[in-house]
């Protein structure tokens, strides 16, 4: 992904359009282990970093993208009309339905001309742009090590890519919040290996009898 962007840096400063890269000033993982906030739970109380985000709690999307974009933004604006072009696809209309995403200064064109996430993946292979084959991998590509990954997306991700893994369990052995409701990093790996020996062996992954042989496992490996 960070070869994709400098291409474009690339491809933009040689049209002569102005390519600006916007930056929290702190790191993701300032936030996660070391950023304090008010807490307004008293179970957090004295706890270090806001640990790993949540469905209900996207500290990440706020501090590392929202608010400074919009910090960016609000300078911008008080020199011009800005007006700001985002790439959600024709099949993503739910989108637009969001209290967020209800801004007349935004622009849609993607939308406009009912181009599908597959259309524009297929536009862009077409030009040479295949994000090093991370799209053959995952069908979305979010931050390697978000919580809000899919199943199948984490099975991927342990799969073809060991040493983030390792980084991840690393990570969580750190903090204070399980990755998942209801499995830690060590655990999903205990899951996905099992898995494996199963599928090795012809039995199903997806079977009641999986998930009570599943949860007899991570028991002994919980002894
Ligand atoms: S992809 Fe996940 S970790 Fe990354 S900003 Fe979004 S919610 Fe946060």
């Amino acid at each position: 992904m960070v070869e994709h962007i400098n291409r474009l840096e690339a491809i933009f400063t040689d049209a002569g359009i102005k390519f600006t890269r916007l930056k929290s000033e702190h790191s993701f993982e300032w936030y996660m282990f070391d950023y304090s906030p008010k807490r307004r739970n008293p179970a957090l109380q004295g706890l270090k970093g806001q640990s790993w985000p949540s469905h209900n709690i996207r500290w990440c999307t706020t501090e590392l993208k929202n608010m400074v974009v919009n910090a960016y933004f609000s300078d911008l604006r008080k020199k011009y009309t800005v007006i700001q072009l985002i790439g959600f696809a024709a099949d993503e209309q739910y989108r637009l339905k969001r209290e967020a995403n209800q801004n007349p200064n935004h622009r849609h064109p993607l939308m406009d001309w009912g181009w599908t996430e597959a259309d524009c993946l297929k536009y862009c292979y077409a030009h040479g742009f295949d994000w090093g084959g991370l799209y053959e991998i995952f069908h979305r590509v979010s931050c390697w090590c978000c919580p809000l990954k899919s199943l199948p997306e984490l099975r991927n991700l342990w799969k073809q890519f060991p040493d983030l893994w390792e980084r991840l369990k690393n990570m969580e052995h750190r903090t204070y919040r399980k990755f998942l409701k209801n499995y830690t990093v060590d655990q999903l790996e205990i899951r996905f290996q099992f898995e494996e020996e199963r599928l090795a062996a012809g039995l199903p992954i997806n079977t009641r009898e999986f998930h009570q042989a599943l949860k007899e496992k991570l028991k002994e490996c919980n002894q």
